[in-house]
């Protein structure tokens, strides 16, 4: 069970809100008892000790968050250890290389792998799968897939955390980052934000 007043101590977090379904991720922040900041500038990333980057289009969040100055100071953050939980758009701009991008598109990075962004192509933009999650526990994971990147390649320092049945991976780690293909936050799965709230308590 998630003990809720842990979170409060481990101080606030922010979703970055420049697009995407920030609205959902603070709702589910904020129930599992965090502070949440909507973070649109550096001064707000500077009071954070941890990121969700939403889902949305990971075009627009990386054009926008270039215009607001925020690219590089999340870069820096992510550098420093931050940790960072990125869900759909927002595991592509962990990733630290991308197929499928648009001309120029860049990402904060930090993720030793490559994604394909809308790996799933037009005729499946949207399906559910159930997901076997092993570090989350023996409840299966309830995935929505919007859209979403896969991992093509997996470099040494990132951690698969999870695959489709064709063993593609959905799911990865790296030290304090997080990455997922979907998204636990329209299905109410509370378990990755879980996971990156740990991380933001118990740093020092
Ligand atoms: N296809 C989107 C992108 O490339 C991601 C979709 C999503 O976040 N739901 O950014």
């Amino acid at each position: 069970m998630v003990d809720e007043s842990s979170y409060r101590q481990g101080g606030r977090v922010g979703v970055l809100a420049l697009q995407g379904d920030v609205r959902e991720h603070t709702a589910l922040l904020e129930r599992l008892g965090a502070e949440v900041v909507r973070v649109r500038r550096p001064e707000e990333l500077a009071r954070v000790g941890g990121l969700v980057i939403p889902g949305g289009e990971s075009t627009v969040i990386d054009k926008l968050s270039r215009q607001f100055g925020l690219a590089q100071p999340i870069r820096d953050a992510i550098g420093d250890g931050m940790p960072v939980l990125g869900t759909c758009a927002g595991l592509i701009m962990l990733a630290d290389s991308i197929e499928d991008a648009i001309e120029g598109q860049q990402t904060f990075g930090g993720i030793d792998v490559v994604v394909r962004r809308n790996a799933f192509g037009r005729q499946v933009e949207s399906f559910e799968a159930s997901l076997e999650v092993p570090l989350l526990g023996e409840r299966p994971v309830r995935a929505t897939f919007i859209r979403g990147p896969v991992v093509e390649r997996l470099g040494p320092d990132a951690t698969a955390l999870a695959a489709l049945e064709d063993g593609r991976v959905v799911a990865v780690e790296q030290g304090n980052l997080i990455g997922i293909s979907f998204h636990p936050e329209l299905d109410g799965e509370p378990r990755f934000h879980e996971r990156f709230l740990d991380r933001v308590a118990s740093r020092p």
